[in-house]
């Protein structure tokens, strides 16, 4: 009798889990492993900083899939249980607890990990990350406890943790080290909306700052200082100065990893049998005709769905336009596209900056490269297609809310 095919998934996360999900919906039905080196089945990230961090959402809300979803589509879920090599000749995974498991098949969605501060009194209590649902729930009681905090970091951890501070009556500073928040993605004219909400929320947002040391009484964080000598005061420090892909499994494998595990747009490594996705997948994008990492939901949400297909010897790629969204206060915005700095020559904002309500167009050779809207919803679709078509659009009509977005392409 022929074996049934063996399919491994290492990372127990949303892509994970979005894989096992897929690889059932395309009809495979052999044999699914799913190795998450959490104790808690694969939950979504985005309340951690959000709805949970502020208490508006159940923590049950949170999972991917209750823990009967897995038995009834056979999928073997082993949490607690990491993943510590691959051995390639032999087809295997060896896990955390002694065992070696064959594949024939092998997806990688290992995820990222929060980037360290490196200075000293970084290892003091009250110092702070957030990536896990334990690290939400320990910064759900630091709100609780204190009064003051200080938040390592104006990018979208530090952003929405400050407004889940500031909507616990927290005390918060920011600490950003370049001259504004989301400068780099957003660029001068648009970065100043998200540092103008914080600063109306009495946000203490100190820019160009550079933590030196983390002050500490009695092995608890009390504060920290600045390169410029500046003593901030604080109950906790909480640090979000960006994420690292999870390379540590694929390194040494003979995988190509930089920036990631690299795969095609089918989402393949140079190995046949191996496949990444999510956060670690620095991923050939057919529309950009480059390699991306994408630190986003979204991403993580739908490669699955390519990868499933790939592995199953289906011809499939992985061409969505990024996408993500965040919410903060009562701002709420979507961002889809790809513009890096130096990438555009032009910005065009629809509607009105000031009330925060508005669409901005990140355009090059007056085609859009990316569109962000903000308090203006049900866009993302036109806004989309825009980018994807890579049509020339006519500039007046894109900056004119009669006009409607899918009639500003002049070409
Ligand atoms: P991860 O979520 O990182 O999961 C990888 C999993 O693999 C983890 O459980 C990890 O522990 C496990 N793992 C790693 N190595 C091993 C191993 N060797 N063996 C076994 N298991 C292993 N994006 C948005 O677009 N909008 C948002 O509002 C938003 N909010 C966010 C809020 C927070 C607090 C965070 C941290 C992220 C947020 N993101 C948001 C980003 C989004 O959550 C990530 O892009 C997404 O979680 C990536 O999913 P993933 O499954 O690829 O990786
Ligand atoms: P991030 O969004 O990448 O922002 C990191 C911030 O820290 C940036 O402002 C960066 O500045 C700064 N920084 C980098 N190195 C630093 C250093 N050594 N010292 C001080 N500051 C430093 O990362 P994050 O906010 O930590 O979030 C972690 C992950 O979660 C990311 O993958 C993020 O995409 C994801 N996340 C996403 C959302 C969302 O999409 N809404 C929400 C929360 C979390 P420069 O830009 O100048 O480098």
């Amino acid at each position: 009798m022929p074996t049934q095919p063996a399919f491994v998934i290492v990372g127990a996360s949303l892509a994970g889990a979005k894989a096992a999900e897929a690889l059932r919906e395309h009809g495979f039905d052999g044999r699914i492993q799913l190795i998450g080196d959490e104790d808690e089945p694969p939950y979504e990230r985005p309340p951690l900083s959000k709805g949970y961090l502020q208490g508006s959402k159940a923590r049950d809300t949170i999972f991917v899939h209750d823990l009967q979803w897995y038995a009834d589509h056979d999928i073997d879920l082993l949490l607690g249980t990491e993943a510590t090599a691959i051995d390639r000749e032999r087809r295997e995974v060896t896990t955390s607890r002694g065992n070696r498991i064959g594949y024939d098949r092998l997806l990688l969605a290992t995820g990222a990990s929060p980037r360290h501060l490196p200075v000293p009194g970084a290892d003091l209590d009250g110092v702070l990350y957030l990536r896990r649902v334990g690290d939400c729930e320990a910064i759900q009681r630091t709100f609780q406890s204190s009064s003051r905090i200080v938040l390592v970091g104006g990018g979208w951890i530090g952003l929405e943790v400050a407004a889940a501070a500031r909507t616990a009556d927290v005390d918060v500073t920011i600490l950003e080290a370049g001259e504004m928040p989301l400068l780099r993605l957003l660029g001068p004219q648009i970065a100043p909306v998200f540092a103008d909400l914080h600063r109306e929320h009495d946000v203490d947002l100190r820019l160009g700052a550079h933590v030196t040391e983390i002050l500490g009484e009695d092995r608890r964080a009390s504060g920290v200082r600045l390169a410029d000598g500046t003593r901030i005061n604080a109950e906790a420090v909480i640090v979000g100065i960006g994420a690292i892909p999870n390379t540590q499994l694929a390194a040494g494998t003979g995988l190509r990893v930089d920036n990631g595990v690299v795969v095609d747009a089918s989402l393949s490594t140079s190995d046949p049998d191996i496949y990444a996705v999510g956060d670690l997948a620095n991923a050939f994008h057919p529309m950009l005709g480059k390699h991306i990492r994408v630190e986003h939901w979204a991403n993580a949400l739908n490669q699955p769905d390519t990868a499933a297909q790939s592995m199953l010897g289906k011809r499939a790629l992985y061409d969505r336009v990024p996408y993500f969204f965040t919410d903060q206060y009562d701002l709420g915005m979507e961002y889809a596209g790809y513009a890096e700095p130096g990438q555009y020559d032009d910005v065009v904002v629809r509607g009105d900056l000031g009330r925060r309500e508005f669409i901005a167009f990140w355009l090059a050779d007056g085609r859009v490269l990316a569109g962000m809207n903000v308090n203006i919803w049900d866009v993302t679709e036109p806004i989309q297609e825009l980018v994807r078509s890579g049509n020339r659009v006519d500039r007046r009509g894109l900056a004119d809310l009669d006009v409607p977005l899918d009639q500003t392409a002049t070409a």
